[in-house]
C-alpha cells in the first residue's frame, strides 16, 4: 500500500481510504454486515488505515457498524474520519450532542479526522455565526479530535473563502478527471497545495460514472492496457497528484475493493503519454454533451420554477456517459418534479440572456421526453 504524509500532521495515511457510505446492503436496505465486515477486515489486513464515515451515512448506521468492526483492532493502528452534519446544527448544544453520540456509536474516545460536513456558502456562514469552528478547536485541545477539516460542495470562490479563513489541518473535495472545473476543481487543488493543506478526495470516479464509460472510450482504454480496469484510469489519475493524500472509494463489493487494492498497493502514477491520452479522452467525452450549458445560472430564476441548468446537467451527463441506470436515478432523485423541464411555459426570457445561445425551450422539451423514456425503459426491463 502506498502511504502519504498529511501536511503538517504526523499521519501517514494509506493512499486508498475506505469510504463507508456504500457498504453492500440486504434486500431491505440494511448494511449486509457479514459481507461488509469481510471487506473492512480485508482492507485493514492489506494496509488501509483511513476509514471515512459520517453521521448520516447508511441512515445513521455506518458509524455504529464501523465502530463495531474496527474496535477489534488496536485503536492507534487506524484513523477514523467522521463528519459533523452542518445542516442539522443550529446551536452549540446540537453540535455537542451529535459529537457525543458519534463517539458512542464509534466506540472510541477520540476521532482522528473531524470534518464539517458538506460546506457551502450558507452552511459555512451559519457555522461561523454559531461559533462551530471554535467549538471544534476546543475539542482538539481536549484531544477529542486530532485534526480539523471540512468537506466541500460549492463554487470555487466559496472554497477560497473557507480555505483561507483559518488554518485547516486538511480538507476534502470532489475531484476527478472530468470535474477539473467543477466545484473546487483544479484551481482549488492548486490553492490547497500552495497553502500546504493536504487533500482527501471524494468521488474520484464521479459516483461510478468513470468506471463505466461509453464503448468508444472504453475501447481506447482497453487498447492502452487490456489488463487494466476502466476504473483504474480515474484512480491512477487522481493518485498522480502529489497533494492528494487519501483517495476515498465508497466500495460496495469485494471485487471493487480487490481491484482498488491492486491499483494502490503498487501505485504507478500516470506517465506523460497516459496523461495526454486521458486529456484527449476527457475532451472526447465532453464533446458528447447534448448542449453547451456551462451551468452559469444567468437564466435563473425562471418564472415557471424550472431549474434549467440542473435539467441540462443531468441530460448532458447522460449524453456523455450513456449510463441509463445513473441517469434514471438522477432524474428521479436529484431534481424535484416542480423544477423539471415539463413546467416550462415557453416565455422565452431565459434564451435572451443565455451566453451560450442555447435553444433552451427546444432542448428542455427534448430532454424531458428522453429522460422520461430512460426511466420507462429501465422499468420495463426490470419486470
Ligand atoms: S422559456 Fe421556459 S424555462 Fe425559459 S424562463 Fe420561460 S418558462 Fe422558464
Ligand atoms: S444561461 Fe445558458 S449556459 Fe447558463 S445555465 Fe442557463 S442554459 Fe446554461
Amino acid at each position: 500500500m502506498d502511504y502519504r504524509k498529511l501536511g503538517k500532521t504526523n499521519v501517514s495515511a494509506s493512499l486508498l481510504g475506505f469510504g463507508c457510505m456504500r457498504f453492500p446492503t440486504t434486500k431491505g436496505g440494511e448494511i449486509n454486515s457479514a459481507e461488509a465486515e469481510k471487506m473492512l477486515d480485508l482492507a485493514y489486513s492489506k494496509g488501509i488505515n483511513y476509514f471515512d464515515t459520517a453521521y448520516v451515512y447508511h441512515s445513521g448506521k455506518s458509524e455504529e457498524f464501523v465502530g463495531k468492526v474496527l474496535s477489534k483492532y488496536e485503536r492507534s493502528s487506524y484513523y477514523i474520519a467522521d463528519k459533523l452534519p452542518c445542516w442539522m446544527i443550529n446551536s452549540l448544544d446540537d453540535a455537542q450532542r451529535i459529537f457525543n453520540e458519534q463517539l458512542q456509536r464509534l466506540q472510541t474516545d477520540y476521532i482522528d479526522f473531524y470534518l464539517l460536513h458538506s460546506l457551502g456558502k450558507q452552511s459555512w456562514d451559519k457555522m461561523v455565526e454559531i461559533c462551530v469552528p471554535e467549538f471544534c478547536e476546543n475539542l482538539k485541545k481536549q484531544g477529542k479530535i486530532k485534526y480539523l477539516g471540512f468537506s466541500f460542495h460549492d463554487e470555487y470562490k466559496v472554497f477560497e473563502e473557507i480555505l483561507t479563513s483559518r488554518e485547516w489541518d486538511f480538507c476534502q473535495i470532489q475531484l476527478n478527471f472530468m470535474d477539473i472545473e467543477h466545484q473546487a476543481g483544479m484551481k482549488g487543488y492548486e490553492l490547497a497545495e500552495r497553502l500546504g493543506v493536504p487533500l482527501v478526495i471524494m468521488e474520484p470516479l464521479k459516483g461510478g460514472m468513470l468506471a463505466s464509460l461509453p464503448e468508444d472510450i472504453t475501447a481506447e482504454l482497453r487498447k492502452a492496457n487490456p489488463n487494466a480496469s476502466i476504473a483504474s484510469w480515474g484512480l491512477r489519475w487522481i493518485g498522480s497528484l502529489p497533494n492528494v493524500k487519501v483517495v476515498l472509494s465508497g466500495m460496495s463489493a469485494m471485487e471493487q475493493l480487490e481491484d482498488n487494492l491492486s491499483i494502490y498497493s503498487d501505485f504507478k502514477p500516470l506517465s506523460d503519454e497516459e496523461q495526454q491520452m486521458i486529456r484527449r479522452l476527457s475532451e472526447a467525452l465532453r464533446s458528447k454533451m447534448n448542449n453547451g450549458c456551462t451551468g452559469c445560472k444567468y437564466c435563473l430564476p425562471c418564472p415557471a420554477g424550472v431549474n434549467i441548468p440542473k435539467n441540462f446537467s443531468i441530460w448532458n451527463e447522460y449524453g456523455m456517459y450513456q449510463n441509463k441506470r445513473i441517469a434514471a436515478w438522477q432524474w428521479k432523485n436529484n431534481i424535484d418534479d416542480k423544477r423539471k423541464a415539463k413546467n416550462c411555459v415557453s416565455c422565452g426570457q431565459c434564451e435572451e440572456v443565455c451566453p451560450q445561445n442555447i435553444n433552451i425551450r427546444e432542448d428542455l422539451s427534448r430532454l424531458q421526453k428522453e429522460l422520461d423514456s430512460v426511466v420507462e425503459s429501465l422499468k420495463a426491463s426490470s419486470k
